[in-house]
């Protein structure tokens, strides 16, 4: 149907872009929309040449650019070089050969992780360039500030819209559990899960009264403050942006500011979710990182005052149980 509008989405094999992918499957499939989702295995977007193959190959009318080099806080501290000079490749490839192809609107992602370390509270969408990043990410964060810089240029150049939105730290299903390069919950989940495996094999051969691997390690003091977004909520807020939001600020896609939450209780929610009746344990030699960055989601509020995000407890439960089904097939 060539009357259909072709929607890019880089990083479609991700943990957002998977989610995307199923809510257009389904409730928010439209017969004049043609989303196609790729990966790395269809091209290398921190190359010229495989980026604009990609766009020779698909049209794409709109994009939704999620690619990146992504990782969780101990991944950043010790490659802050790699996820620079990545994402800066990615992004300046998506961001020309977008305009090159005269795609009509750009949707890329930066973080709440990438604004002021030292700054007031709550973050707004005025302070992204307010001053230094944490040192454990700059790397990361430098990469994602300038995809904001390079909106404007395009726009004061050539009119485009090219826009982002900032996510606070998005969980879910098709995550990446890689303990090395995990976030936070997947990191925590994958830890758990591999307890609970280790401690019914053990058992099973030894049957011991009580055994030792009752201690779920959090890393870190369990004390900062985060506020977590599950991916399918995250999904719905992408693409109501694709189809409503014109303008070429970001805007901050983030729970509300009330339902931050410790990383303590972030375990403890993943521990319930698993019935672990242990205890948790406080591996404080961990790097804690930032201790906050709650973000302000007013801007979004004023678009959609009634937008339910999924309860956290539930999210964490759905992504456990997730988890559980398809443990072979996830990223590990
Ligand atoms: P993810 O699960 O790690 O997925 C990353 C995606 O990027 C994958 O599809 C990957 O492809 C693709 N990719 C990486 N390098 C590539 C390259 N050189 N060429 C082509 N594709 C490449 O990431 P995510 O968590 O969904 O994050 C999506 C976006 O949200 C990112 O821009 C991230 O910075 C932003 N964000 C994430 C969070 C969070 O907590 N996760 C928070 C705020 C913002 P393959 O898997 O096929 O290799
Ligand atoms: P951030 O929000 O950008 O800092 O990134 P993360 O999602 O990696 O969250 C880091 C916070 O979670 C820090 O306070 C860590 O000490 C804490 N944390 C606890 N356990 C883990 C874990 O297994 N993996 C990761 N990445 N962080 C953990």
């Amino acid at each position: 149907m060539s009357d259909q509008k072709v929607i890019l989405v880089t990083g479609g094999t991700g943990l957002v872009g998977q989610a995307i992918r199923i809510l257009t499957e389904k409730e928010e499939r439209r017969n004049d929309e043609r989303w196609v989702f790729i990966g790395s295995k269809d091209g290398d977007l921190s190359n010229l040449e495989e980026t604009r193959a990609i766009y020779n190959k698909y049209k794409p009318n709109y994009v939704i650019h999620l690619a990146a080099m992504v990782g969780g806080l101990y991944h950043n501290m010790s490659n802050n070089l790699e996820f620079l000079r990545k994402n800066i490749h990615i992004n300046d490839n998506v961001l020309q050969t977008s305009f090159e192809y005269d795609v009509k609107k750009v949707i890329s992602c930066l973080s709440t992780c990438i604004f002021p370390d030292k700054t007031t509270y709550p973050i707004d969408e005025t302070m992204v360039h307010n001053g230094p990043p944490h040192p454990s990410n700059y790397g990361y964060s430098y990469a994602k500030r300038l995809i904001d810089i390079a909106n404007h240029a395009y726009y004061e150049k050539h009119k485009c819209i090219f826009t982002s939105v900032t996510p606070c730290n998005v969980f879910g299903p098709y995550d990446n559990f890689n303990p090395e390069h995990s976030h936070v919950i997947p990191g925590l989940i994958g830890r758990l899960y591999r307890l609970i495996s280790q401690s019914i094999f053990i058992q099973s051969i030894y049957k011991p009264e009580n055994s030792n691997a009752e201690s779920f390690t959090v890393l870190g003091s369990g004390r900062p403050l985060r506020q977590f977004i599950y991916s399918y909520d995250l999904a719905r807020l992408i693409i109501w942006a694709l189809r409503n939001y014109e303008e070429v600020e970001t805007i901050i896609l983030s729970v509300d500011e009330k339902d931050e939450v410790s990383i303590k209780d972030a375990a403890s929610a993943v521990a319930e979710a698993f019935n672990f009746k242990g205890n948790l344990v406080f591996d404080t030699s961990a790097a804690d990182g930032q201790y906050k960055k709650t973000a302000n989601n007013g801007k979004l509020r004023k678009y959609l005052p009634d937008f339910q995000f999924t309860p956290f407890n539930q999210a964490i439960k759905e992504t456990v149980d997730w988890y559980i089904k398809y443990v072979n097939e996830a990223r590990n």
